[in-house]
């Protein structure tokens, strides 16, 4: 009997009897298909905190709790052979999990939440009664924004050479969110193949305007124009900006002098010193470097790495104190900066319309799921070790003679993922929704209590 047979079955693949040897046999084949996902979905993808998430607290029985938020927020699926459903939602977890499992997307999108029931959308639209009110701030990183800076992998392709960059864009946004737009939700999610997604939670964050949104695109955008070149890296002004400064100061310099530098081997030859060479506004200090590494490619030390060793050289000419101009002490600072400075989708971050792969979501051309990403430990993220859609139906398989009284989901790997977001994300969110949502009822009480005393 081969697997696909078993799971054609649906609830039922795990492997008869209690032959150890059988079941470390039975590899599930890599892929994706709908019967891998139907499995996924019966067992694995966690709708119930999808669903509180999207809830923000109002499937409660508090008297504040808006019943139609939910109803009012949009999801599309991608079914198989690309059929793109848009406007779906769902009343409650159960007909969202049903859903779900009947359709089998392949992908699930999160839009915004409307300002009328998406059912009653087409009696609104005419009079622009229905709109989008509410929606998470969204960003979106992808790898192929990197192709000029990085020489490993391109496109769709991501390595653990190039993902630092990914790492550098967590820790940088990540932070800046925090400390100064003092948002406090905020969850990461590997895209599944070649990038990370950011969701902001913070009711604040959800009220937010296009235009609100706009300016805090801006406030983290430092290159002008196509993003490869340096003339277009905008660091106004004759001071940085404190928050570049902390960027440059606390991830971006250690990430391109002990990561890239290296792995990317940004200066070993020719083609890619010229490159930085390039960046140096003064041609005589370039033209010097370019006869001192020309031609010497072993250097004398040979313990030390030579992309180091030529960094080092660049960095002494430009910040030598002969150099007075502010322009080529700043260059050190600016190569590192287009090296290594998160590039955003602006446009995704700016509109509330915009759709955002759903977490947990199972990317169609690697199977691998789109888990959350830890912020404070993003550098062990390592893409190569996120469970994909075959492995979790192997080890459910594996795991089916142990133990029934664990929860399926804890036995696999998915589990820590889940747990993660759970404890991380959706618990503080749904704590403080809950204290907001008490805050604004009882100071809507004291008002009317208020307005009846006199
Ligand atoms: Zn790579």
């Amino acid at each position: 009997m081969t697997i696909e047979k078993k799971l054609d079955g649906g609830d039922d693949m795990q492997i008869d009897g209690c032959d150890s040897e059988l079941q470390r046999a039975s590899k599930v084949p890599q892929g994706f298909n709908a019967d891998y996902l139907k499995v996924y979905y019966g067992k694995l993808f966690p709708c119930a905190d999808m669903f509180k998430w999207m809830s923000y607290g109002n499937d409660g029985r508090h008297p504040a709790c808006d019943p139609s938020f939910v109803r009012r927020r949009e999801f599309s699926f991608t079914l198989e052979k690309d059929i793109y459903v848009r406007y779906l939602s769902f009343n409650n977890v159960t007909e969202f999990e049903n859903s779900i499992k009947k359709e089998c997307p392949f992908k699930i999108d999160i839009g915004p939440v409307y300002s009328v029931d998406l059912a009653k959308r087409h009696a609104y639209a005419q009079g622009g009664g229905f709109t989008p009110v509410e929606r998470e701030l969204i960003f979106d990183i992808d790898m192929s924004e990197y192709d000029g800076v990085r020489y490993c992998c391109s496109g769709a392709n991501a390595c653990s050479d190039c993902w630092p960059l990914m790492t550098i864009a967590i820790k940088v946004i990540d932070t800046t969110l925090r400390d100064d737009f003092g948002f406090n939700h905020i969850l990461w999610v590997y895209s599944g193949r070649r990038g990370v997604h950011c969701w902001v939670c913070d009711s604040r964050a959800r009220r937010l305007s296009n235009e609100q949104r706009s300016s805090i695109v801006k406030y983290f955008h430092v290159y002008k124009g196509s993003e490869n070149c340096l003339k277009n890296l905008s660091l106004a002004g004759p001071v940085l900006h404190p928050f570049l400064v902390r960027s440059y100061t606390d991830v971006l310099r250690v990430h391109f002098e002990e990561k890239l530098l290296c792995d990317q081997k940004l200066l070993a030859s020719e083609d890619r010193y010229q490159k930085i060479l390039e960046l140096i506004p003064d041609k005589s200090i370039a033209d010097e470097l370019h006869g001192k590494w020309q031609g010497n490619r072993r250097s004398s030390n040979a313990k030390e790495d030579l992309n180091v060793i030529r960094w080092e050289q660049l960095k002494h000419v430009l910040q030598s104190g002969k150099q007075k101009g502010q322009g080529l002490r700043r260059c050190v600072e600016e190569i590192v900066f287009l090296y290594t400075y998160p590039r955003l989708d602006m446009e995704v971050s700016k509109h509330m319309s915009h759709l955002l792969k759903a977490p947990f979501c199972v990317h169609p051309k690697t199977g691998l799921v789109c888990v959350p990403i830890d912020p404070t430990h993003c550098e062990e993220f390592d893409p190569s070790t996120v469970p994909t859609l075959s492995g979790l139906l192997e080890e459910l398989n594996m795991s089916g003679a142990k133990s029934e009284s664990l929860n399926e989901l804890e036995r696999t790997s998915l589990g820590k993922y889940i747990k993660f977001f759970r404890s991380y994300f959706l618990e503080p969110l749904l704590k403080s929704c809950k204290e907001e949502m008490e805050s604004s009822y009882n100071a809507k009480l004291q008002q009317s209590k208020d307005s009846l005393s006199w």
